[in-house]
């Protein structure tokens, strides 16, 4: 059995919807998808996300666009929505940030599964919180004993409750960390976490041009990853099936053919994988993940000298380079080291 997760772009209008249910009929051991709110549909565009989290606020335009959003998909996937539409737009102004937040997870899923003519099981059921963090031993016997019995059921990501049965949601970008818990409940072979991009790359692709897929890398290597920056998965997500021993694969909606990257215990990575984030000394940190990187620590330095980063050197280790750059040089030095130990090789 399969557990899926779909991020908030393949979610973004009806056509992407259309998509992923068709990756899901695909094969029947996709058991159980969850899901992100519908996300940017172009440059420029908004997260349905970021309208509820405005809402919340009083905007009251920001709460027209975010449900207008879902009566057009709903109208375009023919399923109906409008009572539900009709409660949220009461609730959303009234009942806090985190309640208002977790409705575009809630709509989206109650959706999708109504398209999909799957069970809808609420997170709030299921995802137990406490001190803002999953309760495992409650979520897991919920999420077995609710899910167990059903052939398929679309779940929202992103959000829980607690014991007294309020509503919260994880940190941003958290639907990464339900799709693991329901993957490490029901033990399921394989975690799939589709995104828009074709897997973990060889840096972000939003920065870097002629980035590589790396193929195979490890949890380990993974979480180095994800705490130093990467951002295509929640580093949270990543504990809930490590210790279940259930490998995770990165892939792309848009093209659910391409091999995508497979994180599990037996891999390390062959392909440098580049990744940053900035400090609050307002530098920031640069981390290489490749292997033979004492050996590359010439080559790495040589590259930034060439474009006059002056970098402060933390470290090598057998898989890893660590350096400290001025925050405003991070994309130039990204690039450089990129052109260097990636795009060269
Ligand atoms: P989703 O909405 O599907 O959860 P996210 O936006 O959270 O997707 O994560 C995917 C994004 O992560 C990509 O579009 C990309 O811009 C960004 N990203 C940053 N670093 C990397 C990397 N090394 N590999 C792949 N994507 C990365
Ligand atoms: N919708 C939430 C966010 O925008 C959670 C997620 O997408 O994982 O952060
Ligand atoms: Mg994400």
């Amino acid at each position: 059995m399969i557990v899926c997760k779909f991020g908030g772009t393949s979610l973004a209008d009806a056509a992407r919807i259309r998509q992923i249910a068709a990756i899901l009929r695909k094969d029947p051991a996709r058991r159980f998808a969850v899901v992100s709110a519908p996300g940017k549909r172009f440059d420029g565009d908004e997260k349905v996300t970021d309208l509820l989290l405005r809402a919340a606020q009083g905007d009251q335009t920001a709460l027209g666009a975010a449900l207008a959003r879902f009566a057009e998909i709903s109208a375009h996937l023919g399923v109906g929505m409008e009572r539900e539409l009709r409660r949220a737009g009461e609730e959303i102004p009234v009942c806090g940030a985190d309640y208002a937040a977790s409705r575009g997870e809630y709509l989206c899923a109650y959706m999708t599964a109504k398209y999909l003519r799957w069970e809808f099981v609420d997170a709030a059921e299921v995802i137990c919180l406490r001190d803002g963090t999953a309760d495992l031993e409650h979520t897991y016997d919920r999420l077995l004993r609710r899910l167990k019995p059903l052939k398929n059921a679309v779940i929202p990501g992103f959000y829980g409750a607690t014991a007294q049965g309020e509503i919260r949601t994880f940190p941003r970008g958290g639907s990464d960390i339900t799709g693991a818990l329901v993957a490490g409940a029901m033990g399921a072979c394989l975690y799939e976490n589709w995104t828009d991009v074709d897997g973990l790359m060889s840096a972000d692709p939003r920065l870097v041009e002629n980035t590589v897929c790396v193929p195979a890398v490890s949890y380990r290597q993974m979480r180095l990853l994800s705490a130093m920056g990467a951002q295509v998965l929640h580093p949270d997500s990543l504990l809930p099936v490590m210790r279940a021993g259930i490998p995770t694969a990165l892939k792309n909606s848009f093209h659910p053919e391409r091999p995508g990257t497979r994180i599990s215990t037996a891999h390390g990575a062959k392909t440098p994988c580049l990744t940053g984030r900035a400090l609050e000394s307002g530098a920031a940190l640069l981390a290489a993940l490749t292997p033979e990187a004492m050996e590359l620590t010439g080559k790495a330095l040589a590259a930034l000298k060439e474009t006059g980063v002056r970098p402060r050197w933390l470290g090598a280790w057998s898989d890893r380079l660590l350096l400290r750059v001025k925050g405003r040089c991070f994309p130039e030095a990204l690039r450089a080291l990129h052109r260097a130990l990636v795009e060269e090789i």
